[in-house]
């Protein structure tokens, strides 16, 4: 509720407007009056903005893969709720192993993940072959993730800020959270823009920044700790080798994660697979990583990469042990996290948005997502 230009009284204040906030300020509404604060004036411009935009089942920690799993059902549901167009397209993933390091890492995935629904099978290196013919390199051993995805990040996003809305939900742009203090039962904050919230919980859903906030609000941090990861978008001189009988080329990785590819229009966005220790911030690329990732990907295949139309980084924010951080601590009630996404922001978010909006209103964990919240409570 809006109690003058500035002044909003709600039930939850969700921090930051990425896919985080938005998604749980969206399923939080449906129950509660939010209101929204996000730094920058346009959204998305941070993580959410910078993704691969890929959704892979049995990608990341055990408790990733739960809810990325949980989240192929409910991206299909979602552009009926939220008006959008369909969100997923196909796009399997070949991973592939070119030496004896990355088929231990592969053999070893492979092994885990066993039995979960999704997971990645094997595949002869002579069909890996087939299915991508602009393979240089031989691999040794290789597998096959058949029911990955793009996603329309941007629908998504955009689908989740105008499904706010219609739920009543407030959404602040231009407005960095600056003060947070506990007032009576709930919290007060104020905004760079002059906005003063009063609200009985909040979600900090800040991203990189989510430890910051939550010094603000004096309460510890989740040991949350961000990561660079950079992109490049580089012309492909011949794009007809992009498709293969009839579909697009699958997103290729090396199992031992030193780089990986993705066609996208008449270039491949190639990555490095860079995990570089950031402070939190509008990370930039480094020259370095993007010719790492030219070089990667030049020795791997025959795709005859030579300049670089754009590129770009983000940060990759993990908690302890690579898994999400949802909730509060008994010692700070009311100042729930919901943060530590990792490189699993876009793929996991429709499930841990139902799972982190029940956590916050006391409600049980919605009976499609197999995850215990206890597994990812703040520590
Ligand atoms: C190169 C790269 C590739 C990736 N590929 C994939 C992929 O293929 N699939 C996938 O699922 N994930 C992928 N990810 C990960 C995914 O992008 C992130 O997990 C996800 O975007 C995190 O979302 P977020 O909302 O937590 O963070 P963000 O999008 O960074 O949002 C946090 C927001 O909080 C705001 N904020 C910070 N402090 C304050 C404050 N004090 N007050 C108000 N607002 C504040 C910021 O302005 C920001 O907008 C990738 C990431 C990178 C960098």
């Amino acid at each position: 509720m809006s109690t003058g230009t500035d002044s909003h009284l709600a039930d939850v204040l969700v921090v930051g407007g990425g896919i985080a906030g938005i998604s749980v300020a969206w399923e939080l509404a449906a129950h509660a009056d939010v209101v929204l604060a996000e730094a920058e004036g346009d959204l998305p411009v941070h993580s959410t903005a910078r993704s691969a935009a890929t959704y892979i089942p049995g990608h990341g920690s055990g408790p990733f893969r739960a809810l990325i799993d949980a989240s192929g059902p409910r991206y299909a549901a979602l552009p009926e709720l939220l008006g959008t167009p369909p969100l997923l397209t196909p796009r399997p993933v070949l991973h592939l192993a070119e030496d004896d390091t990355a088929a231990r890492h592969l053999e070893a995935t492979l092994r885990e993940q066993r039995g979960e629904p999704g997971a990645p099978v094997e595949l002869s290196p002579a069909e890996a072959r087939r299915r991508a013919p602009v393979l240089r390199l031989a691999p040794v051993a290789a597998a096959w993730t058949a029911g990955a995805c793009d996603v329309d990040t941007a629908a998504l996003h955009d689908g989740y800020r105008r499904g706010l809305r219609a739920r009543g939900g407030t959404l602040l742009r231009g407005a960095r959270v600056d003060g947070l203090r506990r007032d009576g039962a709930g919290w007060s904050a104020t905004t760079t823009a002059g906005h003063r919230v009063r609200a009985g919980v909040v979600v900090d859903a800040a991203g990189a920044w989510a430890d910051t906030v939550a010094a603000l609000a004096g309460v510890p941090g989740a040991g949350l700790r961000a990561y660079r990861r950079t992109i490049a978008a580089c012309p492909v001189p011949d794009p007809s080798v992009l498709t293969v009988d009839g579909a697009v080329l699958p997103m290729i990785a090396d199992a031992a994660e030193r780089w990986y590819l993705k066609a996208e229009a008449d270039t491949v966005l190639v990555s490095p697979a860079d995990e570089t220790p950031a402070e939190p911030g509008d990370a930039r690329p480094d020259e370095l990583d993007v010719a790492l990732a030219l070089d990667r990907v030049g020795r791997a295949t025959t795709l005859g990469l030579r300049s670089v139309r754009t590129a770009w980084a983000g940060l990759r924010t993990f908690g302890p042990g690579r898994a999400p951080v949802v909730g509060a601590r008994p010692e700070h009630p009311g100042f729930h996290f919901v943060a530590g996404q990792g490189g699993s922001g876009i793929e996991s978010a429709p499930a841990l948005a139902a799972l982190a909006a029940a956590v916050v209103l006391g409600h049980p964990a919605p009976a499609d997502v197999d995850l215990d919240p206890a597994v990812i409570r703040v520590t």
